[in-house]
């Protein structure tokens, strides 16, 4: 269930990517009462990744099939739904290895894909009978479907606790590039009128990559708009570290540092200096606070980072035309308190009481504490959810689990896979990211169209990759790099083993840690320029036994491709 009740609704701007070409999508075809054989609900990553694999799928088979009977069936009907009237296509930026790669995503308008024979409609599903295989929609037109594809993703959680009324009050989401942007003007807003007036607040309510990112932008790196430096970022934080919902505490103590060590190193920027004087960010108080959480508790599940494209458009966004020189906001983080209570006051203010008793005012709430599955349309005993995350169950075909196995599937940020991500030898492990998204809706389509079966799954979700970049510096996750999985495992046979270079010189920084289980590797972490990336993957996939290197693994004079096929 979506725990944002109509009064703590986001700010967010619509989807601008679409209204020029071609856009008045044929909503006028799809009639009262037509039938698709399949309906694609969500154009997100993994819907439109479904669309155009199911539709370049079927047309291939068609053509194989035409050449072999001429009267054999003709292409199957598609219709792809989404409530914004644009899709986003995820598109491989760059290779890294044989399974990690870099991954953007495109914005077009949904009705670009009638070129693949797909029907597309600008509207939102509202409900759906699965037992007469029809959906709503907001219009109350009713569509009929052979198959149906949920793929209407995830929403950000509402930082505010049900218990409490908020009404009104302003809450921000940094879900995508519109809500960015939304967010980014309440920034600027509060920025002007700090500058012109009194100083101003705002709230961040998270501890993963988002948030990360935002501290980064508004108080780490900074941004040229004036009034910045009078405003306070209050980061509130409901674990004991910062960073915890994402990183392992090593990997943020060391990326932290690195940060810090690139700042001091910044000596001729007046402004940095300025900045700092001002109250910019202590980025070394926050790995200390990262590095003393170090309390050998068992690390934890992960969730989504904010993406080097979804923090330029916002930083794009804030920046003011006259701003001069980097400005930084100041940065107070409260650690292991939520939002117990919200009202807007009378003079328009947002006051928030904390679990520790402290009442801020501000301007604006952020929330960057992870997402959960938006299918609040599809009743639960046709779709089973996911205890752990709310999540449509799948199986391996991407199917629902119980009773409409046959005709519903699930894939992107609303599905859970439970059962693969359970599977003890996968160093795979779900993670709502675009490319696991793009992953699952192709992966679907071709179950869908015939083309393959479960025994694909192991293929395409074999090892975990995800690449991206924090604080400027190139990230590479790699398998079940923070024991992911292994909790069960006795201690004493999971061995990490890490080393680092820290230089004022970006290039030069490198923080290498891998896991192993009985002498083979299970997972890495893979920080700045390493050059290790493929053979870490091969090593993993090969499962060699290293027992033999002992910390030697990670000694730059050892070959490591001598040892595996
Ligand atoms: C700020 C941020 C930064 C991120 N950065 C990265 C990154 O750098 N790298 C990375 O790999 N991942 C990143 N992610 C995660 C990634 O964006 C998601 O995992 C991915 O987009 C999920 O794709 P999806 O298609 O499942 O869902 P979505 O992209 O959410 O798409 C769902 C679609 O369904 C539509 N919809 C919803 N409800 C309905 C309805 N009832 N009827 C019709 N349409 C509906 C919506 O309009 C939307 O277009 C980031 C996430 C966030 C929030």
């Amino acid at each position: 269930m979506i725990s944002t009740p109509a009064s703590k609704k986001f700010i967010c701007a619509p989807c601008d990517a679409s209204p020029d070409d071609d856009d008045d999508d044929d909503d006028g075809s799809v009639t009262h009462d037509s039938y698709y054989d399949v309906v694609v609900c969500g154009a997100g990553a993994a819907g439109a990744s479904f669309a155009r694999t199911f539709a370049e799928t079927t047309s291939k088979l068609c053509d194989e099939n035409e050449r072999v009977d001429a009267s054999s069936t003709p292409a199957r009907r598609v219709l792809l739904l989404d409530r914004a009237g644009c899709a986003k296509t995820v598109e491989r930026v760059e290779r890294v290895t044989r399974r990690a790669s870099v991954y953007g995503a495109r914005v077009e308008a949904l009705g670009r894909f009638r070129a693949l024979g797909v029907a597309t409609a600008s509207r939102e599903v509202a409900a759906c009978d699965a037992e007469k295989k029809t959906v709503t929609l907001d219009d109350g037109r009713v569509v009929r479907y052979g198959a149906l594809c949920v793929a209407t993703g995830a929403s950000p959680r509402c930082p505010l606790p049900e218990t409490c009324d908020g009404r009104g009050v302003d809450v921000y989401a940094a879900r995508d590039v519109e809500s960015a942007e939304a967010l980014a003007r309440r920034v600027r807003a509060s920025a002007r009128a700090s500058a012109s007036t009194c100083s101003r607040r705002i709230a961040l309510v998270g501890n993963g990559g988002i948030a990360l990112e935002l501290v980064d932008a508004l108080c780490g790196r900074g941004l040229a708009v004036e009034g910045l430096e009078s405003c306070e970022l209050v980061w509130l934080v409901k674990h004991a570290a910062v960073g915890d919902a994402f990183f392992d505490v090593d990997v943020a103590d060391f990326l932290a540092r690195a940060l810090e060590l690139r700042r001091r190193g910044g000596g001729g920027d007046d402004d940095d200096d300025k900045t700092r004087e001002r109250g910019g960010v202590d980025w070394e108080a926050l790995a200390r606070s990262s590095s003393s959480a170090k309390d050998g508790t068992k690390r934890r599940r992960v969730g989504a980072a904010a993406g080097p494209e979804w923090a330029t458009r916002f930083r794009a966004e804030v920046e003011d035309a006259r701003g001069t020189g980097r400005r930084r906001m100041r940065l107070r983080v409260v650690k292991n308190v939520e939002i117990r209570d919200a009202v807007k006051t009378p003079e328009g203010a947002n006051a928030l009481t904390l679990t520790d008793g402290e009442t801020i005012e501000v301007d604006a709430v952020v929330a960057a504490a992870g997402v959960e599955p938006r299918c609040e349309w599809l009743d639960e005993r046709d779709a089973p959810r996911s205890t752990i995350d709310g999540g449509v169950l799948v199986d391996e075909c991407m199917r629902v689990l119980g009773r409409r196995n046959d005709s519903i599937f699930a894939i992107g940020d609303a599905c859970s896979m439970e059962r693969r991500a359970s599977a003890v030898d996968a160093p795979w492990f779900q993670m709502r990211l675009w490319s696991q998204a793009a992953q699952t809706g192709a992966f679907a389509a071709k179950v869908a169209a015939g083309a393959c079966d479960g025994d694909a799954l192991g293929f395409n979700f074999e090892l975990f990759t995800h690449c991206t970049t924090f604080f400027g510096l190139k990230v590479i996750l790699l398998g079940l790099y923070n024991a992911q999985k292994l909790e069960s495992e006795p201690a004493n046979d999971v061995v990490t083993y890490q080393r680092e270079s820290l230089s004022q010189n970006p290039e030069a920084c490198q923080y290498v840690r891998v896991l192993l289980l009985r002498g083979r590797m299970m997972g890495a972490v893979l920080v700045g320029e390493t050059d290790l990336e493929e053979t870490f993957e091969n090593l993993i996939l090969d499962g060699v036994d290293l027992s033999r290197f002992g910390p030697h693994l990670l000694d730059p004079d050892v070959d490591l491709e001598d040892y595996f096929d």
